[in-house]
């Protein structure tokens, strides 16, 4: 009966190993998804042909600049 024994008490090891494994392993919070990152559209100037993101690009009339200066300019030569 001893080998019988040693082989019960070594699957009672492993499932108690298996089991704290498993609650070691188990995930309590699920990292979030990375986010892509956000690519900003950038817009022409009309005027010198620099591309500026949308947020610092000047709109006017449906044309779009990099600065007042060369909106103002581009509207009062046309
Ligand atoms: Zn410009």
């Amino acid at each position: 009966m001893g080998v019988l024994r040693i082989l019960f008490w070594l699957l009672i090891g492993w499932l108690v190993y298996r089991f704290i494994r498993q609650l070691v392993h188990k995930p309590t919070s699920r990292p979030a998804p990375p986010q892509p990152p956000n690519i900003e559209q950038m817009l022409r100037c009309e005027l010198c042909g620099l591309h500026v993101p949308q947020s610092e690009a000047i709109a006017s009339k449906g044309h779009t600049y990099c600065c007042d200066d060369h909106r103002r300019r581009a509207q009062s030569t046309t």
